[in-house]
């Protein structure tokens, strides 16, 4: 150790939500945590749509008022399908937990930095603009060496590394533990839109899914007016781009006529599109002796049912207790590890099964036409607001409505086969996009 090395209980590599939560949680047990975030809060994120479980989280980490001051109300979702002449509206009121009945769209840069700032307020250390290059583990803890954004060199040894890098995936990269999820494959377009048309009253501030031919859109509206419009389509449609990102945008929302309708009084904000790609992955394991990965450094799905922040920040809180357990009771971890390791897997899993379907006609007729027999669609309004690490008894009433979806399946060779082989055609790996996270504006 060189005398220009620095100690710290907890260092965390990367100040979002996931990084954020966990570093504030340590903190405030009066553990020295570093947290490092390469960029500066507050920076551009996109991820805007929160769930209703998020403000469980958001109350015990002591920021839910914060963050109702830039939220706009969600109360629901609606869906909208070019299959269908009518649109549905489901409200998380109809959930199984009746007081779980609204969420926030927010701009993350708001969010993000509100979160980084309380976990200064509850005594982390926190550095911005400092990039983690290297860690290097051995039997008492991690050697972290960083870099200022003025190239100036620093390094700490740790107890315990968290690593929250997000889509970095700074730990899972190196140990090669990161692993393309061999189910799924999509890539998004996305902007902020002026001007957009939208409900009126409590239907203000829902998520609209619309599905298209190459996917299906988002359509997110924030409290300062500003709409935010993305299109998640698989990898075969932005790899045929041959113009520039905001005119293929154009052409793309385009084919979604009820969007388009919309949108048709709206600019697009500053011209500014970005895309990115290949996003679905997973990684052997999420902790070992001297480490664990939160959030998106462990794994990432898809965005359709806004899931990523409340998972990020679940695992957060899942995860302080791991570190805490370790740094005091380093013999008796085993278990909890084992826990934190199911408790990774389980949320991303239960999304899963529906977002690997959500593009199927039989799962987009169940979403057309809700209905509730043995309170199926209570448990899947539950799914939708993040409430399923709460011991809702959901889960009977989901096998059901599994089954359902295979019994129609059946009920319908022909559709469900050739369902079978679009998605097979449509989640095809066909390399990485031409500068994978690309933004444009003009
Ligand atoms: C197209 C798309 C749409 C999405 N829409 C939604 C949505 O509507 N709702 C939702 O809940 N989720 C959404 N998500 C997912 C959501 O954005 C993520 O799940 C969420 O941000 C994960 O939080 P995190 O803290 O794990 O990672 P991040 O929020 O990515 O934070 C990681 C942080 O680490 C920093 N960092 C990375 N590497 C280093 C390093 N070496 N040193 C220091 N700092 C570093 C980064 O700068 C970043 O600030 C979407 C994702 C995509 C791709």
């Amino acid at each position: 150790m060189t005398s220009n090395t620095q100690t710290c209980d907890v260092l965390v590599i990367g100040g979002g939500p996931a990084g954020s939560t966990a570093a504030a949680l340590l903190a405030r047990q009066g553990r020295h945590v570093v947290m490092l975030e390469k960029a500066h809060h507050p920076r551009f994120h996109i991820g805007e749509s929160l769930l209703p479980a998020n403000l469980p989280l958001f109350e015990k980490l002591g920021v839910l008022e914060q963050v109702e001051k830039i939220g706009m109300p969600k109360w629901g979702v609606e869906f909208v399908s070019p299959d269908h002449d009518h649109q549905v509206r489901l409200e998380f009121g109809e959930g199984w937990n009746k007081s779980l009945d609204r969420a926030w769209q927010v701009r993350r840069s708001d969010l993000d930095e509100i979160l980084f700032r309380h976990a200064a307020a509850e005594g982390a250390e926190t550095i911005e603009g400092c990039r983690v290059k290297a860690v290097d583990f051995d039997d008492d803890g991690a050697t972290v060496q960083a870099v200022l954004d003025d190239g100036a060199p620093r390094t700490w040894r740790a107890r315990f590394v968290i690593d929250a890098s997000g889509r970095d995936t700074f730990l899972s990269t190196r140990l090669k533990a990161k692993q393309k999820n061999d189910k799924h494959n999509s890539t998004a377009l996305f902007g902020h839109f002026a001007n957009a048309e939208r409900g009126e009253g409590k239907l203000e501030g829902n998520i609209t899914i619309f599905w298209f031919a190459h996917g299906w859109f988002w359509y997110i509206p924030l409290a300062d007016g500003t709409t935010s419009i993305g299109a998640v389509c698989w990898p075969y449609y932005l790899k045929s781009r041959t113009k520039p990102l905001a005119e293929f945008f154009a052409d793309t929302i385009a084919m979604c006529p009820a969007l388009g309708e919309r949108l048709k009084h709206a600019t697009l904000v500053d011209d500014a599109v970005y895309a990115t790609g290949n996003y679905s992955y997973t990684s052997t394991h999420a902790s070992g002796d001297r480490y664990l990965m939160l959030g998106d450094a462990f794994t990432f799905v898809d965005p359709v049912f806004s899931s990523g922040v409340y998972l990020a920040m679940h695992s957060a809180f899942e995860g302080a207790d791991l570190v805490a357990a370790r740094l005091d009771a380093p013999g008796k971890v085993a278990a909890l590890r084992k826990r934190f390791e199911r408790d990774m897997r389980f949320g991303p899993r239960e999304f899963s099964w529906f977002i690997y379907r959500v593009t199927n006609p039989t799962m987009r007729d169940f979403f057309m036409y809700p209905q509730n027999p043995l309170r199926v669609k209570e448990a899947l309004m539950a799914l939708l607001a993040g409430d399923i690490h709460n011991r809702t008894p959901i889960w009977a009433s989901l096998r059901v409505l599994k089954t359902m979806y295979y019994v129609v399946c059946g009920l319908n060779p022909r559709r469900t086969w050739d369902a079978w082989q679009r998605r097979r055609r449509n989640i095809r790996d066909l390399g990485p996009l031409v500068g994978e996270n690309i933004a444009e504006a003009r």
